[in-house]
């Protein structure tokens, strides 16, 4: 099923690391890039630290992302920062409807609109969705995760779908150590992909890159990667850690 879709190992810096700190940690990320073919990796780091990275990384294989952008093109929205600034800027991914955005009142609508502006910029939108654990242990997993897609997705024409990465982020397994086992993240990556070849077509489905996120880390990667929905990663902790994040990679090859 690889052979139909790229695979993406992105991290996920959150609110870590300085400009500076930016600099240091790409410059050994560097050293230990391994040669030679590997898969697609993105670093979203904080909009301060994106000139850094950006610099950093020009003559690498290792893409810059942030991690939000707002659903207007420009105008009085103090703070906020447009898709086509992080274009100009040298980005090429921005996360979406990250779980911890949605927790300081982002709503699905909000993440529909930040994605249609995000990929008239020609950003690739990394959308985020997940059930909290209350949701899992009442089994409606399956729903929420479908709820999140078809509004974050509405009004995405089919030609543009191959432009979106899903991530697949179960709240539980955010920062907390706790993974899902890799049966539990196929399930839902597989229920995602039959989402989309049910609105998209059969050749969108398998043609898009669906990742799992959640504690994903050098030493679990390679089982939750091995399932065949689970096209990549987005990596929180373990991608502030140029060996650790490194590790990682290698385990998607
Ligand atoms: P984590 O974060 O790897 O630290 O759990 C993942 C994410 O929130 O994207």
């Amino acid at each position: 099923n690889r052979k139909y879709r790229k695979t993406l190992i992105a991290g996920n810096w959150k609110m870590n690391k300085t400009p500076t700190q930016t600099k240091a940690f790409m410059t050994e990320l560097k050293g230990l890039l391994p040669k030679g073919r590997w898969c697609d990796i993105a670093l979203c780091v904080p909009a301060v630290c994106i000139p850094a990275a950006v610099r950093a990384m020009r003559e690498t294989r290792v893409a810059i992302g942030a991690e939000n952008c707002n659903a207007h093109t420009s105008g009085a929205y103090t703070g906020e920062i447009a898709a086509d600034m992080l274009v100009d800027a040298g980005c090429k991914y921005v996360i979406l409807g990250h779980s911890e955005r949605r927790a300081m009142g982002e709503t699905d609508a909000d993440v529909n609109a930040k994605l249609h502006t995000a990929l008239d910029a020609g950003l690739i939108p990394i959308v985020c969705c997940g059930e909290t654990l209350a949701q899992r242990e009442s089994g409606v997993t399956e729903e929420w995760i479908t709820m999140q897609i078809k509004l974050a997705l509405a009004g995405v024409p089919e030609e543009k779908i191959r432009r979106i990465v899903i991530a697949y982020e179960p709240i539980w397994a955010i920062g907390t150590g706790e993974t899902a086992t890799p049966e539990q993240a196929e399930e839902v990556c597989q229920h995602i992909r039959t989402i989309i070849r049910k609105r998209f077509g059969s050749k969108n489905a398998r043609a898009m890159t669906i990742l799992y996120g959640g504690s994903m880390n050098e030493k679990n990667a390679f089982e939750l990667l091995a399932q065949p929905d689970i096209d990549g990663g987005l990596i929180g902790g373990a991608s502030l850690v140029p060996e650790k994040f490194v590790r990682i990679i290698e385990d998607a090859n």
